[in-house]
């Protein structure tokens, strides 16, 4: 998961970096770092935590200059250590350099351990730091011909930030798989961000995708930036980010997530229908999908179940009572509406159940005669190697059970998901993507 950012040719980088990083915390809240150059040297400031609670006054000031690259970090790859905050920094043959990554690179191991008997020193488990290896170790003269040598050995998932001291590279690999766009900013300068939604904050310009297989280049003294198709285009964006991980008011490809995620609300609704008296949301990941699915049954939709946000991500929940504590804290149903109605729930996915199974017994413990579930994307049969973090296949539900099974244990009256192919229809046909969660081809050989 994790989110990244580029900023380029503005006097306030730092700041900029910053905001857009708060706009893409939904994206990771384990770690988080920036890194400024002023021309000169680099800085750095990262550490585990929220986009708040790292950055002040003193660290912004701290990070000088004219560009900047920053991450949100979710660890799919690596371990929840300091080491593990991005960006990763290293003083090296041609000077200094910081690297920033969203995605998984699936032959990291192979490349680590190659690198290590030819006796290179990790300090970190990520991934993303066998790519500062490789260009470090590259033999090229130039920094472009390094990066392009390194990408020539890593396979995966990638969207990239490089930045020295005078250039940034913004890299996206040939698949797409992760989303990655470029803004013009107000008031000078580039950005380039995991997310669209960082430019609203930002206030700057969606100028386009950053194509699969793309890199631009940005250098100091050009006011344009340069473009370089590294590699054929052979895209496969990710569908999961569409259905739960991407925050609504982005746009991927041309598409609104919200959008997109009220139409699968909307062919679910056409595939599954209910005879129900209310459409319920899982707050907040079923939101979107719920309401597409009330304006197309012509079943009314309601917040049957609020949430209170001040239940903090640190709660102590050592056991089974804590943790039912923790849930009866943190959603609460409204008795007065659910009281012997039928109820049809959505939520976008059903990953290992958990969330079903606690939001079905929360809506019968409030009244509700009948409990409906239906999910806005297909079963999730097979764990994401791509950036996406799903578990394993003995945890994920839906690879070791039926639906009807699933439907048992969760207790639901009746439950159903979204086909493939509506899931498809709904994305549209301008573009391929990865299914990879849902029909198993894993297309990064
Ligand atoms: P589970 O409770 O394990 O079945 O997970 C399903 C719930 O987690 C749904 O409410 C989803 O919105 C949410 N979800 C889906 N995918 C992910 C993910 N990769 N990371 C965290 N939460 C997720």
């Amino acid at each position: 998961m994790c989110a990244i950012v580029g900023v380029f040719g503005n006097s306030d980088a730092s700041r900029v970096a910053y905001y857009a990083l708060f706009a893409m915390q939904h994206r990771g809240q384990e770690a988080t770092g920036i890194s400024t150059s002023d021309g000169k040297n680099i800085t750095t400031v990262k550490k585990r935590g929220l986009v708040t609670d790292v950055f002040d006054e003193q660290a912004l000031t701290k990070l000088k200059g004219h560009m900047a690259v920053g991450h949100n970090r979710y660890s799919t790859a690596g371990k929840a250590s300091t080491w593990d905050a991005q960006p990763v920094y290293a003083s090296y043959q041609l000077g200094e350099i910081s690297v920033v990554h969203n995605g998984n690179l699936i032959n990291k191991n192979e490349v680590r351990n190659s690198l290590i008997e030819q006796g290179a020193i990790f300090q970190s488990d990520m991934d993303t730091e066998n790519i500062i290896h490789l260009i470090a170790r590259s033999q090229k003269e130039r920094l472009k011909d390094r990066i392009i040598e390194a990408l020539d050995v890593i396979k995966g998932a990638y969207c990239l930030c490089i930045q020295s001291r005078t250039k940034m590279f913004a890299i996206r690999d040939r698949y797409g798989v992760r989303p990655f766009s470029l803004g013009r900013l107000e008031n000078g300068g580039y950005i380039v961000s995991s997310e669209t939604c960082a430019f609203d904050l930002v206030g700057a310009t969606f100028v386009r995708d950053i194509k699969p297989g793309e890199m631009l280049i940005f250098e100091k003294g050009c006011d344009e930036y340069k473009s370089i198709q590294l590699f054929e285009p052979d895209p496969h964006i990710c569908a999961f980010e569409y259905i739960y991980f991407a925050r609504p008011d982005s746009d991927i490809e041309g598409k609104n997530v919200y959008a997109v995620r009220k139409e699968m609300g909307r062919a679910l609704a056409r595939e599954q229908k209910v005879d129900a008296d209310l459409v319920i949301p899982v707050p907040d990941s079923g939101v979107s999908a719920a309401l597409g699915y009330a304006e197309e049954s012509g079943i009314p939709f309601e917040m049957g179940i609020v949430r209170n946000h001040y239940v903090g991500r640190t709660f102590i929940e050592p056991t089974q009572e804590r943790r039912d504590m923790k849930v009866k804290l943190k959603l609460l149903p409204i008795r007065a509406l659910l009281k012997g109605k039928k109820i049809v729930v959505i939520d976008d996915s059903i990953v290992r159940g958990t969330t079903a199974k606690r939001i079905i017994k929360i809506l019968k413990e409030a009244g509700a005669s009948e409990v409906h579930m239906r999910i806005a994307s297909p079963t999730i049969e097979h764990p994401c190697k791509y950036g996406i973090d799903t578990p394993s296949y003995k945890e994920l539900i839906s690879a070791n059970y039926s639906i009807e099974e699933i439907k048992d244990y969760v207790e639901a009256d009746s439950l159903d998901f979204l086909s493939i192919d509506a899931l498809k229809k709904s994305l549209g046909d301008d573009t391929k993507y990865s299914l990879v969660s849902f029909d198993g081809n894993y297309f990064i050989k």
